[in-house]
């Protein structure tokens, strides 16, 4: 059988490569900027590597708000040229894995006090409407006051005045960076997780030549050498460039952000909405049977590796959700999730929050690390080209496009919304023996795409070994993933790989010993290793319903 090249399965063969090949382009970070680069760079015929310290996503790629912006919100700074870019990308992004983005309409409520009125909100609309290239059926309309509080009967009657609604997009922020990971596996690109780089190798004249990696999976080091060596280590990029030398200039701000979910019934939007409250902007997606809310943003400067929820963020988004819906008085106790996270923003001590840049910078030092910060998901692929056109540049090349504007991510091959109906319709009839939902197939189908039916053939062989359904399909649903996409520990897999972490945690702890089982059986784990994924797991489930004290 011929590996497979993003197998967990596959790490000695992979580590192998890493350390006997010369690549062209080696990328540090396994978020969504580094492993947009790595796409980039072999779909341009390079021979590329990509380590990951931890999980692809387990950074900032995965504690985002999950919105694939279409730059509305770089119209208020009149940074036209960036809302065309972003409006172009976001259908790019949206054309390319059509099962992890989806459109959804977002209501703007204008609120008293706040920075808009009507007339403010619709000419901001339109022009964005124009700029952002908004597809016809896409294009916004607004609402009165009376017709805002018929649509969402939640509002505070004291101060919403009306509306406008907009398509926005939303995505699952981990899978969209594991796929793109995963379909730059698939174009021979050496894609490793959990292994870190620790060291930058330099030549004779102190040029950069390469980096010390350490596999955390079984401890060993091991070297990677390449022509152009790229930093995309989001909010760690100033931890890799000392590695390098000092920093000089600008360097990394952290702005942290939370996110808290509830189950729909307690925060039943009729659709997103994005308000603002004393000036900041608040977003409530519903998603499934949950809706979420986020964010916040404070600077931070504590523990980069274990970022925790605290009680005062909390209860600031709970006083924002009481304005704006005040007959629904929600409490902690009725959060069923959350997240945080930082963005890597480019700036000084000096700066608020909001005055930082979030558009992404690249920037080269005197030993040749290259490094890049910044950005957003939505400008993932364009952050991509810059790099390359970067290293292009740097090696006295003319500048070139990326490739990459057609290349659908692994699982993405579909043309229209019809194709994945028509595939969730068919794979339901297909496997009806497996006694699933067609909101189950549909699940998977918005989580794995085209990749769907290898799951499916798996839990069609675990039929027979299981009483019980759900456990069966959580057995089948770890191996895929261990055996497909780099699957190494049980929160690789309840967090990134699913979410459900993040949206079912009932679910997990329905669940969590059969998928322990079986990863211990996949991956081979002795005791000591077992119960080490055990209570790192448990430490997770409490971490999601347990805020701290600041
Ligand atoms: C609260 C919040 C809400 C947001 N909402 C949105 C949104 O709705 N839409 C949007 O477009 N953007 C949003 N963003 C921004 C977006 O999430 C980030 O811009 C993006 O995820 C950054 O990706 P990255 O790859 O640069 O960084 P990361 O995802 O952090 O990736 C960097 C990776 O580098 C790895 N690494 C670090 N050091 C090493 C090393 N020595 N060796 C190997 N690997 C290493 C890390 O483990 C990490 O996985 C939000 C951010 C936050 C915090």
């Amino acid at each position: 059988m011929i590996p497979l090249r993003f197998s967990s399965l596959n790490r000695p063969e992979t580590i192998d490569e890493l350390e006997h090949s010369h690549f062209d382009v080696l990328v540090i970070g396994g978020g969504i900027t580094g492993s947009g680069i790595a796409l980039d760079a072999s779909s341009r015929g390079l021979k590329v590597a990509l380590i990951e310290r931890k999980d692809f996503a387990s950074g900032t790629s995965s504690r985002s708000g999950k919105l694939i912006h279409g730059g509305l919100k770089y119209l208020q700074k009149f940074d036209f040229p960036v809302v065309k870019e972003t409006g172009r990308e976001r259908d790019i992004v949206y054309n390319n894995a059509r099962h992890l983005v989806y459109p959804i309409d977002m209501t703007f409520p204008i609120i008293t006090k706040e920075s808009y009125n009507l007339a403010t909100l619709k000419a901001g609309l339109s022009l964005y409407d124009r700029l952002a290239g908004v597809k016809k059926d896409e294009r916004h309309t607004l609402y009165s006051k009376r017709k805002t509080l018929k649509r969402e009967p939640l509002f505070n009657p004291k101060t919403v005045k009306g509306s406008g609604v907009y398509v926005e997009y939303c995505t699952d922020d981990s899978r969209l960076t594991l796929e793109a990971a995963k379909t730059a596996a698939e174009k021979c690109v050496s894609v490793l997780n959990y292994a870190e780089m620790t060291e930058i190798l330099k030549d004779g004249g102190n040029r950069v030549k390469g980096v010390v990696a350490r596999d955390h999976v079984n401890g060993r080091t091991f070297t990677v050498r390449a022509t152009n060596v790229v930093n995309a280590a989001g909010p760690w990029v100033d931890d890799v460039r000392k590695k390098d030398r000092p920093i000089t200039g600008r360097y990394m701000v952290h702005a942290k952000g939370i996110h808290i979910v509830f189950d729909y019934q307690s925060l039943p939007v009729a659709t997103s909405i994005y308000f603002q409250h004393n000036g900041r902007m608040i977003a409530v997606i519903p998603k499934g049977d949950k809706t979420y809310v986020g964010s916040t943003e404070t600077i931070y400067k504590e523990n980069m590796d274990d970022i925790h929820v605290s009680q005062s963020e909390v209860e600031y988004l709970l006083g924002c959700l009481d304005d704006m819906f005040p007959p629904l008085d929600l409490s902690i106790n009725e959060i069923t999730s959350s997240w945080a996270g930082v963005r890597p923003l480019i700036g000084t001590d000096d700066d608020k929050p909001s005055e930082l840049s979030r558009h992404d910078e690249i920037f080269e030092s005197d030993s040749g690390l290259i490094t890049i910060a910044g950005g957003k998901l939505t400008g993932y692929r364009k952050m991509a080209e810059r790099v390359m056109q970067f290293i292009e540049k740097r090696h006295n090349q003319k500048p070139t496009a990326s490739n990459t504007v057609h290349v659908k991510l692994t699982g993405g091959n579909f043309n229209s919304k019809n194709d994945l109906s028509s595939l969730i319709d068919q794979l339901h009839e297909h496997y009806s023996y497996l006694r699933l939902t067609r909101n189950a197939v549909k699940e998977y189908v918005l989580r794995y795409g085209t990749n769907t039916e290898i799951l499916l053939k798996k839990i069609a062989n675990y039929d027979e070994h299981f009483d019980d359904d759900e456990q069966r399909n959580i057995a089948a649903e770890v191996r895929y993933t261990v055996e497909h996409e780099m699957t190494a520990t049980i929160a690789d897999f309840y967090d990134r790989r699913t979410s459900y972490l993040l949206f079912n945690l009932d679910k997990v702890k329905r669940t969590i010993n059969t998928a322990t089982d079986e990863m211990k059986n996949a991956l081979g784990w002795d005791q000591e290793t077992l119960k080490k994924q055990i209570t790192d797991m448990q430490y997770l489930i409490e971490k999601a319903l347990t805020f701290t004290k600041d």
